[in-house]
């Protein structure tokens, strides 16, 4: 694995795909002879109940590039990737599903678009083969997260992506237990392009996400990326209180000039009603005003993320580590003498 190319780690999370494995792994080595990078499979097995463990197993006797990260229990989709791109050593990560709906053939163009430069490059359902109800929940969820999201997560995505050390590296400073990756990748920043491809069908086996885990994942990436629910209490909150000051006008209104056609007792318990209500809701948006910003704060997120620094002209974070001078072609400008060798300044 010393061969000075750069080594690109692909992260598999595993979840009762026996059928799947051997030919996935057949089609990705394939595939993989098409560029020029060293490759390293991690394969998460999210507690498994079938054999898929033991095929991975069988997988890492014949192929020294093939890592087995064997959970303890079932974690979900979204933590087991999280152990998998915490094992990843490679100069970028390829996230990837291991039913074949991911076509192994695509992530090559993830790489080739990698090595000109881009640090995030998510590739774009054009069109997907799931049934009726997968494809309109799906697009409900993403039109919702469109408008709900205060990050811009792109639409008709994945986690089928590929990521560079250095989003990997500040991925790593996301610490929220619930995690929504695309979200959190969207969050990172950097340099992201988008690559189009045609979503397959799952190749054998059943969809580890039932409508229950579907619900709970839409779930973590609104709230996770979205104050704004807590925020419509405030707004509902002044509406009702504006709604309450007119009831009250009206009902002292009819006490003062309509008297006879009161029932005693009716003014004070209709602005009592009013009054109370109103106040409930604004309250509650004041303290929902702070539960999004405790909510923030303990998100602990890192606050920014540096992409690169200037310093006479020359890109001052390329420079001495190995791992970066592995990069170094990447962006052709930085590939001469002075950088590629380091402290030669
Ligand atoms: N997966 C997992 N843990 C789970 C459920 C799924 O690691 O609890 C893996 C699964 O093996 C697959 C990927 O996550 O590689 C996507 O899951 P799936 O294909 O079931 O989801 P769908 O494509 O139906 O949304
Ligand atoms: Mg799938």
């Amino acid at each position: 694995m010393s061969s000075g190319r750069p080594l690109v780690s692909y992260v598999v999370p595993v979840y009762r795909e026996e059928g799947n494995l051997d030919l996935l792994h057949e089609r990705l080595s394939a595939a993989l002879e098409q560029v020029d990078v060293d490759a390293e499979l991690i394969f998460v097995n999210d507690g498994s109940t079938d054999d898929s463990l033991a095929r991975l197993v069988a997988l890492s006797e014949r192929d020294e590039r093939v890592v087995v990260v064997d959970l303890a229990r079932n974690v979900g989709h979204q933590i087991a990737l999280t152990a998998g791109i915490d094992r990843a050593s490679g100069d970028a990560v390829v996230i990837m599903d291991a039913d074949l709906q991911d076509p192994p053939e695509v992530s090559i163009d993830l790489i080739r678009e990698w090595q000109d430069g881009w640090d995030v490059v998510y590739a774009q359902r054009r069109t997907r083969k799931d049934g009726l109800f997968k494809r309109a929940t799906a697009s409900l969820f993403y039109r919702l997260l469109g408008t709900l999201s205060e990050v811009e997560i792109p639409r008709d995505t994945g986690d089928f992506r590929l990521i560079d050390r250095a989003v990997v590296e500040q991925l790593r400073q996301y610490g929220e237990r619930s995690r929504f990756l695309r979200g959190m990748i969207s969050d990172v920043g950097f340099r992201q392009k988008a690559v189009l491809f045609d979503r397959d069908a799952r190749h054998v086996g059943e969809s580890g996400y039932p409508l229950r885990a579907m619900i709970r994942f839409a779930v973590d990436g609104v709230t996770g990326f979205s104050s704004k629910p807590l925020e419509l209490i405030s707004r509902v909150g002044l509406a009702m209180s504006v709604l309450a000051l007119t009831g009250m006008l009206y009902a002292v209104g009819t006490r003062i000039f309509f008297p006879d056609r009161v029932v005693e007792g009716w003014t004070f318990i209709v602005v009592a009603v009013f009054l109370v209500g109103g106040l409930q809701l604004l309250l509650m948006g004041i303290i929902g005003t702070y539960l999004g910003r405790v909510y923030d704060e303990v998100k602990g997120r890192p606050l920014y993320g540096v992409q690169q620094v200037y310093r006479s002209g020359r890109e001052e974070l390329a420079l001495p580590t190995p791992l970066e001078r592995r990069r170094g072609e990447r962006y052709g400008s930085s590939t001469d003498a002075g950088a590629a060798d380091g402290p030669s300044r």
